[in-house]
């Protein structure tokens, strides 16, 4: 199932769980990390929410940066994607702290 329909049925959850009816903005967080191409998820949000509870619903995609331990030399570093190595040191030991993730974190409704 594409991410763009599952994001569809969570919705239609929230609307059960907190009674609501439609929506009208979302916000969705999405790290470097999560391997989600934007484009083309608004493209396919706008397609699949066509007839639903978020039929005209804006999607605001907030991005979060990439965030990872170094064990190397022990430091916080930015990574840009998955098994990047640390730009201080060049080890490979990181640990992401942030940047998998893809979630609503926060819905305008009615
Ligand atoms: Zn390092």
């Amino acid at each position: 199932m594409s991410i763009a329909e599952s994001l569809i049925q969570l919705l239609e959850e929230q609307a059960l769980a907190q009674q609501f009816s439609r929506v009208r903005k979302l916000w969705l967080e999405i790290g470097p990390l999560a391997s989600v191409d934007v484009p083309s998820l608004q493209f396919c949000f706008e397609a699949v929410s066509r007839h639903t509870l978020a039929e005209a619903a804006v999607l605001e995609i907030i991005e979060v940066p990439g965030l990872a331990w170094c064990l190397g030399c022990e430091a916080r570093v930015d990574i840009h994607q998955r098994f990047d190595a640390c730009p201080k040191c060049g080890s490979y030991r990181l640990q992401v702290i942030q940047g998998d993730e893809l979630r609503v974190k926060e819905l305008e409704v009615d």
